[in-house]
């Protein structure tokens, strides 16, 4: 039985608290904090059985440190913003508790995606008796899993890692991000990059693409994108040569995105505008659809996974591992849109990992470090089944 403090009450957060609340047994006691406690009322009345709810600003340690205290949590899951993660790990090694995230840790002043920030607490968390878990949605998350599954069970050694990630979902708005928007574009406008014979190559924004066939889908245009969980994975898949990150995007987001970026709406600097400061992608964000919105008009199927190319006893092996969700099917159960719920229920799993002591560690981990059987199970009994093609 765990008590989990969950931080942030956006599109994740209502899936990674809709999860923990069917499972009585394993998270007794849940508390839901955020900067407008509004929204976290607002979960908390849709849920099967009460939870707490707090205002927290988790951009502040000393605020955060005494919540965790007060809610005294075995583990807090911060699904607020990765401007967050670096306060709330402070906050956690404080107050003496174990700590999960989604994404890696972003300035807001420089869009730059890595573990650097985040690796170096690994003394910190170990001297305090602690565990930190990074990047537990989907990808990164059961990516990082799917990679060690095929490790374990499937390969001797794996050479080639294709991260592919579709949405093939429509939610009838001309433009809308299916997360965060200002943390989306910056993800999507960063250079490309992959990493190959142990060197990174870098190429221009989603100027490499093919066509791939998604299972449940069809063919679709993938974009070549870096993405953080590259960066964990080159260091615990022994003989990797290449790994590379795929996301598809329609012609109609990309025509936005381009005219967007053309005219200065996705810079992350301020402009000086009738006498203020503002930045151009935050003044976007509040145009822009809130992506939990989205969720009740959305249709289609989201496949998220990987391309595994290895030997297994001399021989080459090609391996697919992959999930589809469907936007209406989560819709029903969560009332969320596939974004939201391929995050949040990995979240969840992560969280119910630490608490019953499945995973246990000291320091700074990522998903690849544990043993991928017990997330692998939950993921087909909460929502995410999965499927493996032997290709070659
Ligand atoms: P949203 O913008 O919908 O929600 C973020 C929530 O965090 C909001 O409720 C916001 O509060 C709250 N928040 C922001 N700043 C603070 C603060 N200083 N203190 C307290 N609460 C704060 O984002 P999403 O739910 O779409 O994304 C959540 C996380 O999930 C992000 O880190 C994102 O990168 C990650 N993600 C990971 C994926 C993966 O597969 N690994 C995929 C998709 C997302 P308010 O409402 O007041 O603004």
């Amino acid at each position: 039985m765990g008590k989990v403090l969950i931080i942030g009450a956006g599109g994740v957060g209502s899936v990674v608290t809709h999860k923990c609340a069917q499972l009585p047994e394993v998270f007794s006691e849940i508390t839901l904090a955020s900067r407008t406690i509004e929204k976290c009322d607002k979960i908390a009345a849709t849920l099967p059985r009460p939870i707490k709810t707090a205002r927290v600003d988790a951009d502040n340690v000393a605020e955060t440190s005494e919540l965790i205290r007060k809610v005294s949590p075995d583990l807090v899951v911060n699904v607020a913003l990765p401007y967050q993660d670096l306060t709330l790990m402070d906050a956690c090694l404080e107050a003496g508790v174990h700590y999960l995230d989604t994404a890696n840790y972003e300035s807001p002043e420089e869009a730059v995606f890595s573990y650097k920030w985040q690796w170096p607490y690994d003394e910190r968390f170990k001297s305090a008796g602690l565990m930190a878990l990074l990047g537990s949605g989907f990808d990164p998350g059961v990516t990082n899993v799917f990679c060690a599954y095929a490790l374990k069970h499937h390969f001797d050694e794996i050479h080639y890692i294709d991260i592919m990630d579709c949405n093939a979902g429509s939610h009838g708005h001309p433009f809308a991000t299916n997360f965060n928007p200002e943390i989306n574009i910056r993800e999507v406008s960063a250079r490309g990059k992959f990493w190959e014979e142990g060197n990174w190559k870098e190429t221009d924004p989603l100027s490499v693409h093919k066509p791939f066939d998604f299972p449940e889908i069809g063919e679709r245009e993938m974009y070549l994108m870096y993405h953080e969980e590259m960066e964990s994975l080159i260091n615990h898949m022994p003989g990797l040569k290449r790994i590379r990150f795929w996301m598809t995007f329609g012609q109609e987001y990309l025509t936005h995105l381009r005219v967007l970026r053309n005219v200065g709406m996705t810079r992350i600097d301020p402009v000086r505008f009738q006498g203020c400061d503002i930045v151009p992608l935050q003044f976007l964000k509040a145009l822009l659809p809130d992506p939990a919105s989205l969720a009740a008009n959305y249709k289609g199927k989201t496949n998220i996974g990987c391309m595994i190319e290895g030997v297994k006893e001399g021989k080459r092996r090609r391996y697919y591992v992959y999930n589809v969700c469907n936007h209406e099917q989560a819709y029903r159960e969560v009332g969320s849109q596939a974004i939201s719920y391929t995050t949040g229920v990995p979240a969840m799993i992560g969280a119910k990992m630490i608490v019953t002591g499945q995973w246990s560690g000291k320091g700074v981990f990522n998903m690849e470090q544990f043993d991928p059987d017990p997330f692998m199970a939950d993921l087909n009994r909460y929502g995410l089944p999965w499927t493996e093609l032997f290709l070659e």
